[in-house]
């Protein structure tokens, strides 16, 4: 993924500028060194973000980490990358360990790590199933459970927002174990919203609709066609669409906003 120079905006892409909408804060991003999780990462550090890279992908993580160094440098280090899988607690704590030894806090957490693994119910391997289990909802609970508990030792509030689905919302042909783990998300971000609210913590979930992606990279073109046919915007979203939704979520411009699934699907309507 390339980073769009910040000096090369035009009035038709104002946000290429970067207007500090999230200054001085520090996002722990999982999943990151591609897709989604990479241009969200992109789009916090042009917002004024520092912002940790976490994956199991190290090489793309770190490359992304330094590109985000030499463009948004600012007298201080944007990013740092920390290797890490979501589905193992040392992992996990040593993410935010290292989050606090580099950038001093954790205001913002994003959950993006997922993976899908289809198939029909008649042929689901429990395999699979475990797999996607482990990795979309365990993975969250661990990583949302480690960044809640620092942001409460530190008592300023922070954000945490969770990779759902649409699929997660309205179910989806043979994705039983990636829609029960998204349906769950969505169910935990609603407990957390009411659990942490109280201590300013907003916790929201993101609803992705068919965005191009390398996970939707694998799918037969007459499947994409389909999606896309069924997308009343009529085109795939792209990882940007996804990211800029993540970032008013986390913005103070959401600061109201709690509990809320938000779908950013160009209006899809999945069918049987
Ligand atoms: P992606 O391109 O496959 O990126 C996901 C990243 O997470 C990959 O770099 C992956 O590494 C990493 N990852 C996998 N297992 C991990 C683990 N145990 N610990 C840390 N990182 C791990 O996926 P994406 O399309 O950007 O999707 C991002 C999120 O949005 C996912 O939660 C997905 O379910 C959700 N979403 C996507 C769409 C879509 O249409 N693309 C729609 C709705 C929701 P590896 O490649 O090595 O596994």
């Amino acid at each position: 993924m390339t980073i769009s120079n910040p000096t090369e905006a035009t009035d038709a892409a104002p946000l290429q500028r970067g207007r500090g909408r999230l200054q001085d804060k520090v996002a722990i991003i999982t999943g990151s060194a591609r897709g989604i999780g990479a241009a969200t990462a992109i789009t916090f550090a042009r917002e004024g973000a520092q912002v940790v890279i976490c994956d199991i992908m190290a090489e793309q993580g770190k490359e992304l980490a330094s590109q985000l160094n030499s463009t948004y440098a600012n007298g201080r280090p944007t990013a740092i990358f920390v290797p890490a899988d979501v589905t193992n607690a040392n992992s996990v704590a040593n993410l935010v360990q290292q989050t606090v030894h580099h950038f001093g806090k954790l205001d913002i957490l994003v959950n993006n790590a997922g993976i899908t693994r289809d198939a029909q119910l008649k042929k689901m391997d429990e395999e699979d199933f475990d797999l996607v289990v482990d990795i979309n909802l365990k993975g969250v609970f661990l990583c949302g459970k480690a960044a809640a508990n620092q942001m409460l030792v530190q008592g300023h509030g922070g954000v945490i927002l969770n990779a759902a689905s649409i699929v997660g919302i309205d179910g989806n042909f043979g994705q039983t174990n990636y829609v029960a783990t998204k349906s769950a998300v969505i169910g935990m971000t609603k407990v957390w919203a009411r659990e942490l609210g109280p201590k300013g913590i907003r916790v929201n979930a993101l609803a992705p609709g068919f965005i191009d992606t390398p996970m939707t990279a694998q799918m037969p073109e007459k499947i994409y066609n389909m999606m896309v046919e069924r997308t009343p915007l009529r085109r795939a979203g792209v990882p940007e669409d996804v990211a800029n939704a993540y970032l008013w979520l986390a913005s103070d411009e959401a600061a109201f906003i709690n509990g809320v699934v938000l779908r950013v699907d160009g209006g899809i309507v999945i069918g049987t």
